[in-house]
């Protein structure tokens, strides 16, 4: 039976690498007619923040991505917090005590502390591990009468795996196949604390066998504990579970990022991180100097001057290398504020700063554009499809063919998901959120709202651009553009208006019969139709833009549109 487990720490809100792990999870374990469990793991109350289990569990609801088992919903193998799975913890570790696997450990941090200036003062690195254990204070270097007078005595210790010397393990995953570790590299982890919590890495493995899981699917900074995981099963003579991690979601594009909109606060939020780091100096200084590499940052100059090793002066490559760090490597959840885009499915606001971080949902993203966007980092289906419903991806996904390769984020496309989305919804269903989007739509009644929805949608990337850009539906113009002024009207357009506005009144109005008298209306004074069809638009919207002429009129109605053309000629 195939189970698979998303297992996020407390420590924070998901953002889009966090629910790209759940998705992967979720998809794999439908796609084969399994599992999905949700397990919180939060051993280590030292990074806990209140509020983040309830974050996880809203975000991955709004995504649609629902578990079979979680905390909130109980299920076979409850609890599923690790903080209430405490009793479990402990037969483990009597357990692995018993094996050739584990050992007790009495060093205090400041022995630890000492031990580890020793190895730098002499220019080495210290590790916990086979070549310094028998130096430390433990139950391998001490003798059994040594450690039975440590317990006795309620000294605080911790319980270390104990790596075994020289073995070569051939660890495999599912993506990326077979990689080869020697366990010589490998140091002694933690794997029960001094509070006699286990760590993460020995928590998980025993959860992970409680709870049957049969596919571990995470990130890929989990990659090198691997050997310890693969060891800990064998510890435990228990079978491990099929792995496959996924690669890093990267930075948008640098060059995509730097454009018109975004470059001031691009500018600031660098210039401050710049002058943060380097007070000697001002803002305005080191704000001018980033500006001046934005303006290059387009061009293939700007690739090579970062790599150039010529003589600049400190505050030049300073700003260079700040740049380059910025702009390259893992998507990280600071980047949003940064660059102006989400990073989080919901609104994330931290508990210790106060700080709103931007989501997805708050930001007019609709749920199902946002997962199908997710799940293309990193995956494509066989057909290269884009668009598709979660079912849709529970049918096709296919772990084999989760690229090996770092999947890089683009704003620019989140958005065309978004827009694409918005074709898919119908007239109704965008009401429907555009009630729930905090809109003043009181002027206008439903069944107005829907057709307006129905011709303002083709150009939405968001439900809101809808009310934004159809604003003349609410409110008559208070202005007019005054560059479609000049080239709308001239001095006989106010007298043609005006007979055209007093002969509306006559007419039934729909908007075919408005198009067919305008058009005779034109004719009849031998004028073309741009003639009047321009000015009209002007009176009516305040701008040369918008929908047909008529289409409008009809959803104003006849007294408005009316009035509005008087508006306009007075
Ligand atoms: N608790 C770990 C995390 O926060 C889970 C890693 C794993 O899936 O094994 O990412």
């Amino acid at each position: 039976k195939v189970r698979v487990r998303f297992a996020p720490s407390p420590t924070g809100p998901l953002h889009l690498g966090g629910v790209r792990t759940a998705l992967y999870d979720y998809l794999f374990a439908k796609n084969q007619g399994g599992e999905f469990i949700l397990r919180i793991e939060d051993t280590d109350t030292a990074r806990y923040v209140e509020g983040a289990e309830e974050y996880i569990e809203e975000a991955l609801e709004w995504c649609g991505i629902i578990p079979d088992e979680s905390p909130k919903k109980g299920g076979k193998f409850a609890p599923y917090r690790q903080s209430e799975r405490r009793d479990i913890y402990d037969r483990y570790t009597e357990q692995i005590l018993k094996t050739d696997y584990a050992y007790i450990a009495f060093d205090t941090p400041e022995e630890l502390d000492a031990i580890r200036a020793e190895f730098e003062a002499k220019g080495d690195v210290f590790s916990y591990d086979n070549k310094t254990r028998n130096r430390l204070r433990n139950s391998i270097a001490l003798t059994e009468e040594e450690v039975q007078k440590l317990l006795d005595e309620k000294t605080p210790y911790v319980v270390r795996f104990k790596m075994p010397v020289d073995r070569t393990l051939n660890l495999e995953d599912i993506i990326r196949g077979i990689s080869s570790v020697n366990t010589n590299t490998l140091d002694d982890k933690v794997l029960v604390k001094n509070d006699g919590m286990p760590t993460y890495h020995f928590a998980n493995i025993i959860d992970d066998h409680e709870m049957e899981i049969s596919h571990v699917i995470r990130g890929e900074e989990w990659l090198p504990s691997l050997g310890l995981h693969t060891l800990l099963y064998e510890a435990m003579g228990w079978e491990a579970p099929q792995f496959a991690h996924l690669s890093l979601i990267l930075k948008p594009d640098a060059a995509s990022l730097i454009n018109k909109e975004n470059i001031d606060s691009i500018t600031k939020s660098f210039t401050e991180d710049f002058i943060l780091k380097n007070n000697a100096y001002s803002f305005e200084g080191a704000s001018v100097l980033i500006k001046s590499f934005f303006a290059d940052i387009k061009s293939p100059r700007f690739k090579s001057s970062l790599n150039e090793n010529e003589k600049d002066d400190t505050l030049t490559a300073s700003v260079k290398q700040f740049l380059k760090k910025s702009l390259s490597g893992k998507l990280s959840k600071r980047d949003g504020d940064k660059f102006g885009f989400p990073v989080f499915p919901l609104d994330f606001k931290d508990p210790a700063t106060g700080i709103i971080s931007k989501g997805y949902r708050e930001n007019g993203y609709l749920p199902d554009a946002f997962i199908n966007m997710v799940a293309l980092l990193g995956w494509s289906p066989a057909d290269d499809k884009e668009i598709l419903t979660l079912e849709e991806m529970c049918k096709e996904f296919d772990l084999h063919k989760v690229h090996k390769a770092g999947a890089r984020f683009s704003k620019e496309k989140s958005e065309w998901f978004n827009h694409q989305y918005i074709q898919l919804k119908s007239n109704e269903e965008l009401l429907q959120i555009l009630k729930h989007a905090d809109l003043d739509l009181s002027a206008v009644s439903d069944e107005k709202l829907v057709k307006i929805i129905g011709l303002m949608k083709e150009r939405a990337s968001f439900p809101k651009d809808i009310y934004e850009n159809g604003k003349f539906f609410f409110e008559a113009p208070l202005s007019y553009d005054e560059k479609a002024s000049k080239k709308a009207w001239n001095d006989e357009t106010s007298s043609i208006l005006g007979e055209l506005a007093e002969n509306l009144n006559t007419i039934e109005f729909t908007s075919e019969t408005v198009k067919q008298f305008i058009h005779d209306f034109a004719e009849n004074k031998g004028l073309g139709m741009g003639k009047v069809m321009m000015p009209l638009r002007l009176s009516l919207v305040g701008e040369l833009k918008g929908p047909d002429v008529p289409d409008i009129m009809e959803l104003i109605g006849k007294e408005e549109s009316i009035s509005r053309i008087n508006n306009a000629i007075n």
